[in-house]
């Protein structure tokens, strides 16, 4: 079947031409067939690598900055281009060749400067986007608890108002790239008298201030990715909180509506063409199973490029995100968890070598033992589908006892 071209305009079309000049000069085209091996397929776990990848990330969004080509839809007053979602995407499709990424910075880009512009004061937005753009401020995300993860509201870090200065004392968990931040997004308890999510706030932490304490975590992988970080007597200006105080919970839902567009729209570096390159060199592709089982991984990968096409065109037309960044976070978890299965089972009994000793330096076990954090990271499958059932689909809500009663009478662990 022909393929159907969608014409560009003119003005679109230059953009491109000069989007693509500007990547040939400055990056290096991807390997065919091996584009994950730079992302979630990485076997590398060294510290050292880790430390190299994270300055990587910083290089690159410098040069994009110096050539003028970052924020392309921040507000240009704050240091961005002013310019459209499409031209956005545009970018996107034409950088997604290259072997270069923000990769860690995504958390900054993506979610924190989105959330800034659109709760933060004056102070904030010409005192922090600027630094996210030029590369200067790597971010992390504080939200995570050890009692509140899918029930984020739960959580227990406080923060007490003494002076000009709140002080928070408690800890959190799972955050990505906290060993490398210079900023965070934290959330905190400041009222404990309402139910729960009416008293938390949304603060913006400066990594090195005296009593953060940041702690890597080795996860299945071998990569420490992410940590945990005790807070003890952190003191953190008024200035510093985003939105009302109290009222953090609403600020919340735009950064978490943003990271899982994200992970929904941004895949794991896994193509297709990659896993049908692995079958054709497992000797596989005349099994009747394994075709079927390759059919389906092939449909899952257009059902997700349309998917997210769409979100795209919504983006563009001024739609705000909405549920649909539940539908692609969940569908992202079922391709990586299938295709996990499906990569394994062509490998046969080289499934159980690992890193030399297995096919392609052990890149696909690296990507099978990747899927739990594509699928926990940024809310797990079953909080995804609660949010589908109850905002789409309209379906009564789950019984939550504690949705109404002050915080401090609600039993915890
Ligand atoms: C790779 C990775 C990166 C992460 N990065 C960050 C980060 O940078 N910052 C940060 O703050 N956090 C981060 N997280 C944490 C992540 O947001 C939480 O792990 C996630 O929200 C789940 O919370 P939990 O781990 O406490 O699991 P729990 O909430 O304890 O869930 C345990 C199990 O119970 C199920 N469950 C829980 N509640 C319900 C319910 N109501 N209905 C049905 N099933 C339910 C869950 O689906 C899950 O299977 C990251 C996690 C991963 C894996």
């Amino acid at each position: 079947m022909a393929k159907q071209v969608v014409e560009e305009s003119v003005e679109d079309a230059e953009f491109r031409a000069r989007a693509r000049a500007f990547l040939e000069g400055a990056a290096k085209r991807k390997v065919k067939n091996r584009e994950h091996e730079a992302n979630l397929g990485n076997t590398n776990t060294s510290h050292e690598a880790e430390v190299a990848y994270a300055q990587s990330c910083r290089d690159w969004q410098r040069t994009l900055h110096d050539n003028g080509w970052a924020g392309i839809t921040w507000p240009k007053e704050y240091g961005g281009l002013g310019l459209t979602q499409k031209h956005a995407r545009i970018f996107a499709q034409e950088e997604s060749k290259f072997a270069v990424s923000v990769g860690m910075l995504s958390v900054a880009l993506q979610m924190v400067g989105p959330t800034i512009i659109a709760h933060g004061t004056e102070y904030q937005k010409r005192e922090f986007l600027p630094k996210i753009l030029n590369g200067t401020h790597y971010w992390c995300q504080l939200y995570s608890e050890p009692g509140a993860g899918s029930d984020l509201a739960g959580l227990t870090t406080r923060a007490d108002l003494d002076g000009e200065e709140y002080v928070v004392n408690g800890q959190k968990v799972w955050n990505s790239g906290a060993q490398f931040a210079d900023m965070g997004i934290l959330l905190v308890r400041t009222n404990w008298d309402v139910p729960k999510h009416r008293g938390i706030s949304y603060f913006l932490v400066d990594m090195h201030t005296p009593g953060v304490e940041v702690r890597p975590l080795v996860q299945i992988t071998g990569h420490s990715h992410f940590n945990e970080t005790f807070l003890t007597d952190v003191r953190v200006p008024i200035a510093n909180v985003l939105g009302d105080i109290d009222d953090g919970w609403r600020v919340t839902q735009t950064t978490l509506m943003h990271e899982r567009s994200m992970i929904g729209s941004g895949g794991t570096g896994v193509t297709f063409g990659a896993i049908a390159d692995l079958a054709q060199r497992c000797g596989i592709t005349d099994d009747l199973v394994m075709r079927q089982e390759l059919a389906k991984s092939y449909t899952r990968f257009e059902l997700l490029k349309w998917l997210g096409g769409r979100a795209k065109a919504a983006a563009a037309a001024g739609n705000p995100l909405g549920p649909e960044s539940s539908v692609m976070k969940l569908l992202v978890s079922t391709r990586v968890e299938r295709d996990g299965d499906l990569l394994m089972a062509m490998e046969g009994a080289n499934a159980m070598l690992s890193n030399a000793d297995a096919p392609d330096g052990g890149s696909w076990q690296q990507i099978f033992l990747s899927q739990w954090a594509v699928r926990i990271g940024g809310g797990t499958e079953q909080v995804q589908r609660n949010v589908l059932g109850e905002r789409v689909l309209g379906l009564p809500g789950e019984p939550r006892p504690d949705k109404t009663l002050p915080f401090k009478d609600v039993a915890r662990n």
